[in-house]
C-alpha cells in the first residue's frame, strides 16, 4: 500500500505516459476511467503488484470486460488493504485525489478531442471550398485560433486542479509517514517499540556483518515492589524517567527500545563491546542518581537501580542471537546482586 501511494503522490516522470496507457487499457477492458479501475490499472501497468497483474493480464489479452466486482476486490485487497492501515481521513484524501486525477484526465482528453474536431472541421471546410478564397481561409484560421485559446484556458484550469490534487497527495504522504512512525513508537516513553526495534535490526543487519554493533539489555531492579508500594502510575512515571535517562546517555544514531514492561534494549551501531560497556555504565550511574519526588505529596521515592547485559555482534549473528546473549548477561547481573553491568 505505502509504495503504491507514494508513487501516486510523487508523480513519477513516467506518470503521464502511464496515464495514457492506463486510459487505453481501460478502453480495451470496457470500463470508464473512474477512480477504482483507474488506480488498479495504473498499479498493473506500473508493475507494482504481481497479483493485480496476474488477474488483469488475461482480461487485457482477450480484450474482455472486467466485472465490476473484480475491480472492487482488487482495489480493496491490494490498494486499501494492509489490514486497514489507513485512517478514514487518509482514505478520504486518497479517494479525493484519485477522483480529481481521473476527472482531470478525462477533462484533458475531452478538451483535446474538441480541439481536434475543430481542426478537422476547419480543414474539411477549406478542402471543400472551391477556389479557397482568403475569406474562407481567414475564417478557418480564426476558428482554429479560438479553439486553441479555449483549449489553453481549459488546460490552465486543469493544471491548477492537478496541483491541488498533488498538494493533497503530499499531505497524505506526510500523514502516512507519521502513522508509520507512530506504529513503531511506545506511547508511554516515546522510545521505539518491538516493531520499531525489528525495523532497526533489519536495517542494521542489511548493512552487512562487517560492521560490529552492540546491544544493551536494561532491566529495572525490584520494580514490582515500587508498583506495589506506590501504585501503577508512579511505576509508569519511573519507567518514563528511566527511558529519559537512557536517551540522555546515547548518541542520536543509537536506538532505545522499550523491550517489555520495565525492560529496555539499546542498539548501538558501530560500537565495540568495550565502548558499549562504557555506555552501559553511564546508564547505570545516571539511573542510580535519579532522585524522584511524587508531585502530589512531595514524597521522596526510593532510589532505583538497573541491571544491564551487554552483547556485541559476531559475523553471521541474527537479532535473536545477540538479544539472547544480552538477556543472559543481564540475568547474570541480577544474580550477582543487581545494579551492575555484565558483558556476554
Ligand atoms: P527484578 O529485579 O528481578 O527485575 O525484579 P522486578 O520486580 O523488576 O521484576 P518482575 O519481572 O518480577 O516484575 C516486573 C514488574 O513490572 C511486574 C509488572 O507489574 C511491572 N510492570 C510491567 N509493565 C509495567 C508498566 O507498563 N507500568 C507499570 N507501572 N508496571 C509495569
Ligand atoms: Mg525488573
Ligand atoms: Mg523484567
Amino acid at each position: 500500500m505505502f509504495t503504491d501511494v507514494r508513487l501516486i503522490a510523487d508523480a513519477p516522470p513516467e506518470a503521464e505516459l502511464l496515464a495514457a496507457r492506463v486510459l487505453s487499457l481501460l478502453k480495451d477492458l470496457q470500463v470508464g476511467p473512474s477512480p477504482v479501475p483507474y488506480t488498479v490499472a495504473y498499479v498493473h501497468l506500473a508493475s507494482l503488484n504481481g497479483e493485480i497483474s496476474g488477474v488483469l493480464q488475461p482480461f487485457a489479452e482477450q480484450g474482455e470486460a472486467v466485472p465490476e466486482k473484480i475491480w472492487r476486490d482488487l482495489y480493496d485487497r491490494h490498494i486499501l488493504g494492509s489490514g486497514g492501515a489507513m485512517s478514514d481521513s487518509m482514505s478520504d484524501t486518497l479517494q479525493r485525489i484519485l477522483t480529481s486525477v481521473s476527472a482531470n484526465i478525462s477533462e484533458a482528453r475531452r478538451s483535446t478531442d474538441d480541439f481536434s474536431v475543430e481542426v478537422r472541421r476547419a480543414v474539411a471546410e477549406i478542402d471543400a471550398t472551391p477556389g479557397r478564397t482568403p475569406d474562407v481561409l481567414l475564417a478557418a484560421a480564426k476558428r482554429l485560433l479560438s479553439a486553441a485559446e479555449s483549449t489553453c484556458a481549459r488546460t490552465g484550469a486543469l493544471q491548477a486542479r492537478l496541483e491541488a490534487a498533488m498538494a493533497d497527495a503530499e499531505q497524505l504522504r506526510v500523514e502516512l509517514e507519521e502513522q508509520r512512525r507512530a506504529a513503531m513508537i511506545d506511547p508511554l516513553t516515546g522510545l521505539l517499540n518491538r516493531r520499531g526495534m525489528d525495523a532497526e535490526f533489519e536495517a542494521l543487519l542489511q548493512v552487512g556483518a562487517s560492521t560490529a554493533f552492540s546491544v544493551l539489555m536494561v532491566d529495572i531492579d525490584r520494580f514490582k515492589a515500587i508498583n506495589d508500594s506506590f501504585g501503577h502510575s508512579v511505576g509508569d512515571a519511573l519507567i518514563r524517567n528511566v527511558a529519559h535517562a537512557i536517551r540522555g546517555c546515547i548518541r542520536k544514531t543509537d536506538h532505545a527500545v522499550r523491550y517489555g514492561g520495565e525492560e529496555f534494549l539499546v542498539i548501538l551501531p558501530e560500537t565495540t563491546g568495550k565502548r558499549a560497556m562504557t555506555v552501559a555504565e553511564a546508564i547505570r550511574t545516571k539511573v542510580g542518581s535519579l532522585r524522584l519526588v511524587r508531585r502530589t505529596d512531595n514524597l521522596q521515592l526510593p532510589a532505583i537501580t538497573v541491571s544491564i547485559g551487554v552483547a556485541s555482534s559476531y559475523s553471521g549473528d541474527d537479532a535473536d542471537a545477540i538479544v539472547n546473549r544480552a538477556d543472559r548477561a543481564m540475568y547474570q547481573s541480577k544474580q550477582e546482586g543487581r545494579n551492575q553491568v555484565t558483558c556476554a
